[in-house]
């Protein structure tokens, strides 16, 4: 039986990836930072939280990740825990920059010290692109980081190619673009706008209150892309790859197709922070831009070119934006009629 450690095992990605690993035999360690009560939904929805060994980890704790690969010497540790939300970056650049750059290092230490045996994922984005510097990106695409989120992960993903270069470990980089699903937090603009539909949809009064709507993004399904980090430890040796579904979308586009699939037409008026949506039908207004969601330097758009990963590693995305816009509001709409407060 193949062992691994998943940090971040209570995030979106965390949860598909141990489902994953557990349907493939794995013994599955799920690596958490300590908190008074353990916020396990995502794998109570997947029907797993019995059958994952959850050990505490803090990634800003050398001492405690020297402990826990001591002891458990993984055959493939997958580091998914960051402060992921690109907008808080620039509230905690610090404490984002530690977790999602500087542990990188304080891992791949520990591993080189103590199970350099060990297959490493680093969970690099498509934010390392930012400002685009081509119009299709791939892993030979230059970066330009636009947030402080962006750079603490291009810090990452340098020095999980460098313990590769320098040591020869079996370290892989995927830079994966948005993927998203049901169990996607409620702060990502796609989960922010689907449990917010569902929610009006059920009689809610609120207004979609959201930042720039013409920003546009290379959405999947997170479902598909554990297959692909999954598929990258398999090979050989380490290497970095680009996991996207190559078509773009504009956060726009999303609420319309969002909005329809719980019977609202969306009717637009206005530009920039004067951008309303109504409903068509009832003349409602459903969504506002508030400035407050502006960032203060933006990634205007991002599409991916994932060749290498279709090529190398036969992955493939089954999920488009638009087929992932309604099955993330009905399984939000779904959960509000069962009852259940969505989190
Ligand atoms: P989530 O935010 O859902 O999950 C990240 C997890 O990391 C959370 O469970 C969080 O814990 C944990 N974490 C945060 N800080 C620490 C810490 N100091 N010590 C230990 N654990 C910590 O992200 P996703 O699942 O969406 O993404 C997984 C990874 O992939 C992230 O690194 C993200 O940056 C990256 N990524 C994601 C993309 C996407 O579109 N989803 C695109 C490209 C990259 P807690 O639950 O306690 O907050
Ligand atoms: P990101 O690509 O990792 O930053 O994922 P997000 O889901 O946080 O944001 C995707 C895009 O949607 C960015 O360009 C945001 O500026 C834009 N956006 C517009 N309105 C909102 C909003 O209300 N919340 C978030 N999170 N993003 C928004």
């Amino acid at each position: 039986m193949k062992t691994a450690v998943i940090t971040g095992v209570l995030g979106q990605d965390g949860a598909y990836l141990a489902k994953l690993l557990l349907d493939k035999g794995y013994k599955v360690y799920g690596a958490h930072r300590r908190s008074a009560t353990l916020a396990n939904w995502r794998l109570r929805r997947l029907g797993i939280e019995n059958d994952v060994n959850m050990v505490a980890l803090e990634l800003l704790e050398y001492s405690n990740i020297h402990r826990v690969i001591d002891k458990i010497k993984p055959d493939e540790l997958y580091n998914l825990a960051a402060q992921s939300f690109v907008g808080v970056s620039f509230e905690q650049p610090l404490y984002t920059a530690d977790v999602g750059g500087m542990a990188v290092t304080r891992i791949l230490e520990a591993l080189r010290l103590l199970s350099p045996e060990t297959k490493f994922y680093q969970a690099s984005t498509s934010e390392m692109f930012g400002q685009i510097q081509e119009p299709v990106q791939s892993e030979s695409t230059p970066f330009h980081p636009r947030s402080p989120y962006g750079v603490a992960k291009l810090y990452a993903h340098w020095i999980t190619v460098n313990y590769r270069e320098a040591y020869g470990m079996h370290t892989s980089s995927g830079i994966l673009f948005n993927h998203e699903s049901p169990l996607r937090g409620r702060d990502f603009v796609t989960r922010k706008i689907t449990s917010c539909f569902a929610e009006i949809a059920h009689g809610s009064e609120q207004v979609l209150e959201v930042g720039n709507v013409d920003a546009e993004r290379d959405w999947g399904f997170a479902g598909d892309y554990v297959n692909g980090m999954w598929a990258m430890l398999q090979q050989e040796s380490g290497d970095d790859y680009v996991l996207a579904t190559g078509v773009k979308a504009s956060v726009r586009h999303f609420i319309e197709i969002a909005g329809a699939a719980v019977g609202f037409t969306l009717e637009w008026s206005g530009t920039g922070p004067d951008t309303i949506g109504r409903d068509a039908k009832t003349g409602r207004t459903l969504v506002r831009v508030n400035p407050a969601f502006f960032r203060p330097a933006e990634v205007d758009v991002l599409i991916g070119d994932a060749t290498k990963a279709r090529t190398v590693l036969g992955w493939r995305n089954t999920v488009d934006a638009s087929a992932l816009a309604e099955m993330m509001v009905k399984a939000d709409y779904d959960a509000i009629a069962r009852g259940e407060l969505l989190q």
